[in-house]
């Protein structure tokens, strides 16, 4: 076994160079007008997709890294470049993470791919799992699943709210409820394919920040998927429904929350959120680098504002914050 250590190695520098010229050189100059308006940055995905930044390939790098470092070094460029077209270009890779979390090999096969699509025909992905009653408290999702096995279908119904890229993404990866008394146990993935029936957009989102990136409800009205795109597969879930019930009725002071099985939210979630934090870190880098160039070009009373102990002593206080925060 190596030794843990939290030093880059080669490829991991390497990466976070070329994923910080791509923010520098695309990102920063195209921020301002995608914030402003606030529409999806379609050609600087693109422009990331030509460059092997955005797809399939340098997803299973950032997530086939051994150490895990490679996805948060990458997601703090990006999101220091600008955090609505960072999240633009990370926003399907929850929607990927939601597949192979979840999903059999020959399932990750087939839909990831299809959530990225090519460098000259860009698709998105979209993570649908928050309801408007249901965001930190995974568990309580209203949305709920039904399997007609009549036509081995699975008829979905509910309205997911606060979704990256929800209504403009080609592949839906949806988390409802098959059997609502065993809480987030009783929950499995879906895929809604390209053009579904059904699957429409709700209200886009205006927000105060990350404006680039496009968030909105997602409506789900008899949504109708073939057997096949339950994630995992019907087997696996009920032999984990079966699990959870038995658990339940055996102990009697159980909660649903402890039946066996993965929570299909939950297993995504860890997967990715080491990259939110990462979001979080490049941001504050980005805020901390601006304000030290302004503290040092702008004059009060005759002197750059950061010959002022105050002003010298909060941006010391800032990049003290951030490089520990880095290292958590
Ligand atoms: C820009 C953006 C993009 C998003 N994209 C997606 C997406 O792609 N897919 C998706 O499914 N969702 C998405 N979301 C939704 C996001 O996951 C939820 O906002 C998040 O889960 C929090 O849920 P909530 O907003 O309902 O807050 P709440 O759950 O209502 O929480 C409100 C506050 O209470 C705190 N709190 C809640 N419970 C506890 C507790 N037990 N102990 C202590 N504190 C607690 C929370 O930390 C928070 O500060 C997105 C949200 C935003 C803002």
């Amino acid at each position: 076994m190596t030794d843990f250590s939290l030093n880059l190695n080669e490829d991991q520098l390497q990466i976070q160079k070329w994923v910080h010229d791509f923010a520098e050189g695309v990102i920063r100059p195209a921020a301002h007008e995608w914030d402003e308006r606030e529409e999806f940055p379609w050609p600087v995905v693109q422009e990331a997709a030509q460059i092997g930044l955005y797809g399939v390939d340098f997803l299973m790098t950032a997530f086939g890294d051994e150490n895990g470092l490679t996805l948060p070094v990458a997601v703090e460029e990006l999101f220091w470049g600008d955090a609505g077209i960072g999240m633009a270009i990370m926003g399907t890779a929850l929607a990927a993470a939601g597949i192979s979390g979840n999903g059999t090999p020959e399932q990750t096969m087939e839909w990831v791919p299809q959530c990225y699509g090519t460098a000259d025909d860009v698709k998105l992905g979209a993570f649908c799992v928050s309801e408007p009653d249901a965001g930190s408290d995974v568990s309580s999702l209203r949305t709920k699943a039904v399997y007609d096995e009549a036509n081995d279908e699975w008829v979905l119904n509910g309205t997911k709210a606060w979704i990256t890229n929800g209504g403009i993404a080609d592949i839906h990866v949806v988390v409802a409820t098959v059997d609502p008394d065993l809480g987030s146990r009783g929950q499995a993935s879906f895929v809604v394919p390209p053009g579904t029936k059904g699957l429409s957009q709700g209200q886009k989102y205006l927000k105060h920040g990350i404006r680039a990136s496009h968030t909105a409800e997602v409506v789900l009205d008899d949504v109708r998927v073939p057997g096949r795109c339950l994630l995992g597969g019907k087997e696996k879930l009920d032999a984990k429904i079966a699990r959870a019930k038995e658990r339940l009725a055996g102990t009697g002071s159980a909660t649903a929350s402890d039946g066996g099985g993965k929570q299909p939210a939950m297993a995504t979630f860890e997967a990715t959120r080491p990259a939110v934090g990462a979001q979080a870190l490049g941001i504050a880098r980005a805020a901390y680098e601006y304000a030290l160039e302004y503290a040092k070009e702008r004059h009060a009373f005759g002197r750059p504002i950061i010959m002022n102990q105050s002003i010298a002593f909060k941006l010391a206080n800032m990049i003290t914050e951030i490089d520990a925060s880095r290292l958590l």
